[in-house]
């Protein structure tokens, strides 16, 4: 009985480092797809900047970055920080993570970047809020929608 006790449990331990790995892939996948999709709209929103530039130089106007192209800059701002994000999490996904000094990817657990020497912060990984948050991301959406939505009418 002893025996199959055991096998029984080695066989559930494995299913739960599948499961896990699988999990892993799963989230790395979907952290792709996104940094992707940020740069997709990136594509989109420098089309858009090269048409406006473009249209001002037909009505041989001068373009102003700050008044002209300010939201676009600012959304570019925004999808690059995404995507930094995306990077960083996918990393720690692998139990790596990039040094701030050199920005070279190294072990989650090393103190001390091999590659420059500096010394690491923050070690410990933060794999649970990562997990957390990817499960609750298509909930946080419709949030910031409905804020959004909020925020609008109450500006009418
Ligand atoms: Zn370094």
């Amino acid at each position: 009985m002893e025996i199959i006790d055991k096998i029984g449990k080695t066989a559930t331990n494995t299913c739960k480092i599948t499961v896990c790995k699988t999990n892993k892939m799963a989230q790395r996948t979907k952290l792709k797809m996104h940094i992707n999709e940020c740069k997709e709209e990136i594509e989109d929103i420098y089309n858009k900047i090269g048409k406006k530039v473009y249209e001002k130089h037909v009505r041989e106007e001068n373009i102003d970055i700050k008044q002209d192209l300010e939201e676009e800059c600012s959304k570019i701002d925004r999808y690059s920080k995404e995507i930094d994000n995306s990077i960083e999490r996918i990393l720690m996904l692998k139990d790596m993570k990039k040094c701030p000094n050199c920005f070279s990817e190294i072990m989650i657990q090393y103190n001390f970047c091999p590659n420059c020497g500096k010394k690491q912060y923050n070690t410990k990984p933060r794999e649970e809020k990562i997990v957390e948050r990817l499960e609750n991301e298509d909930i946080d959406n419709t949030n910031e929608k409905e804020a959004e939505i909020i925020k609008e009418e109450k500006e009418e």
